[in-house]
């Protein structure tokens, strides 16, 4: 049976790469946890730096040519630059923007914007990825209670990360801490395994599906997890550009993501931007 023909995934990057079912899962030896910790730190460097720089009037290409900058002056190489042809270093992705948006220079950054900044790094044969959501100026009370919310949403999925539990842990923990704050997830994107390849398996799922064979966790397998909330429908359509996705319903769209190991006692946030 070919399950994942039917059911999704896209996993969160590429338009429409599907994880193949049955691929090995790669565990990480120590000196591989290592060298991800080392990308992933790149990645979260570069998103501090600009959660704290990005300001109405900057542009979205402003912001990607800081990201490809900083990952370069770090020894690193953009995953994301010429994935699947995607043209930049980061995805911007602006209020019902979901995910892929493409940096333009022409996008101008406003007050009350939600604006999602997704990038990795390439570092000596292993990615690091992450997602923040940045909220622009004073937002609208319904815009920061979803940023919040899928923030909460992450969080609740990398509490459930420990050698022993599975993937549909990680999928119901974050299902109903959305349902609890009143916002939709969508179904279409997913988490994915990520180290010498920026996608690879297992796809992460952010809600409870028995259509695709659950998943132990051992310790040693790193996990991006990246759940997308949406203030209304879960419905989304892809733009002519064939990157942009964009709410169906035109309502607001927030993420983050974070690049986690699996130990044996629980996890480590390798893209910890507290820690950088
Ligand atoms: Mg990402
Ligand atoms: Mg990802």
């Amino acid at each position: 049976m070919n399950f994942l023909t039917n059911l999704l995934p896209r996993i969160s990057f590429p338009p429409a790469l599907k994880v193949k079912a049955g691929r090995r899962i790669e565990l990480k030896s120590e000196s591989e946890i290592e060298t991800m910790r080392a990308a992933a730190k790149i990645v979260a460097t570069v998103l501090k730096e600009i959660s704290e720089m990005t300001a109405a009037g900057m542009t979205t290409a402003d912001l990607d040519d800081h990201a490809e900058k900083r990952i370069r002056e770090m020894g690193a190489t953009p995953s994301f630059k010429g994935y699947h042809g995607f043209p930049a270093s980061i995805c911007a992705s602006v209020n019902n923007e979901v995910v892929h948006g493409i940096p333009r220079k022409r996008k101008v950054i406003k007050t009350g914007d939600v604006v999602k900044i997704d990038t990795g790094a390439y570092y000596e044969g292993f990615h690091g990825d992450s997602c923040i959501t940045i909220a622009v100026g004073k937002v609208k009370p319904q815009a920061q209670k979803l940023i919040e919310a899928a923030e909460e949403a992450l969080y609740a999925g990398i509490a459930q990360v420990k050698a022993g539990n599975t993937l549909l842990d990680i999928a119901g923990a974050i299902e109903d801490s959305v349902k609890a704050n009143n916002f939709t997830v969508v179904e279409e994107f997913t988490g994915h395994g990520v180290g010498r390849n920026l996608h690879e398996e297992p796809a992460v799922f952010n809600f409870r599906t028995n259509d695709v064979p659950n998943v132990t966790l051992k310790s040693g397998m790193t996990l991006a997890i990246e759940p997308i909330l949406n203030e209304g429908s879960k419905l989304t359509r892809t733009l002519s550009d064939r990157w942009t996705v964009v709410t169906l319903d035109r309502a607001l769209s927030a993420q983050w993501e974070h690049t986690v190991l699996v130990t044996d006692s629980g996890y480590e946030i390798l893209t910890d931007r507290t820690k950088v």
